[in-house]
């Protein structure tokens, strides 16, 4: 089973899917990152490892850009004028990095022409966090994060319009028979691969 964007399946010149755990797809034959939690957006020029980042932005037909998470989110853009797309993994540390601001300035064209998917990731009913990253989302004490929300807000400061967002609202701690989950699951969680390709 993959989830798919009705916003994004509206664009007939691409494909997307976000990963759950029925959804055993391999990387092999996309463009992948070593993930490392940071704002670093890369460009994939051909299938395999790009480098060390969090995001990969490409504009070549058929090949697709792929992320994994467990809890993060996926987040995926498409630039509907130009034609390039981007696979993003934000967890706390990229969102506080602000790195879907960095993507979209990345994909070199106007926000006003992106549209947006936020896939499944761990909920704010999930997501509670200490007093010093509790801090770094504008909250005085320990309490529950929305990492879909703030990412959203980010898109909508970088000019991406709002109706071209499209949130799943899937958590992914609270649906075990859906989704990994690196905060249920531990270490013995899988990973999902999210991946963006246009045709
Ligand atoms: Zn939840």
């Amino acid at each position: 089973m993959i989830l798919r964007s009705a916003l994004l399946s509206s664009l007939t010149w691409l494909d997307h899917g976000f990963g759950t755990r029925h959804a055993p797809l391999s990387q092999d034959g996309m463009a992948s990152l070593k993930q490392i939690h940071s704002a670093v957006v890369l460009d994939a020029a051909s299938a395999g490892p790009a480098g060390e980042g969090d995001a990969l932005v490409t504009a070549h037909g058929g090949l697709a850009v792929s992320v994994r998470t467990a809890d993060c989110y996926p987040i995926l853009l498409a630039d509907a004028r130009t034609r390039t797309v981007a696979a993003v993994h934000a967890g706390w540390r990229g969102t506080v990095a602000r790195i879907v601001a960095a993507t979209v300035a990345k994909m070199g064209g106007h926000p006003a022409d992106i549209y947006a998917a936020i896939g499944p990731g761990v909920g704010v009913c999930c997501y509670e966090v200490g007093e010093d990253v509790a801090r770094l989302f504008g909250l005085d004490a320990p309490g529950n994060v929305d990492l879909a929300a703030a990412n959203r807000a980010l898109l909508i400061a970088a000019g991406v319009p709002e109706s071209n967002i499209e949130l799943l609202n899937a958590c992914t701690r609270c649906d075990a028979a859906r989704f990994h989950s690196y905060r249920r699951d531990r270490d013995s969680a899988g990973r999902m691969i999210s991946y963006i390709c246009p045709l």
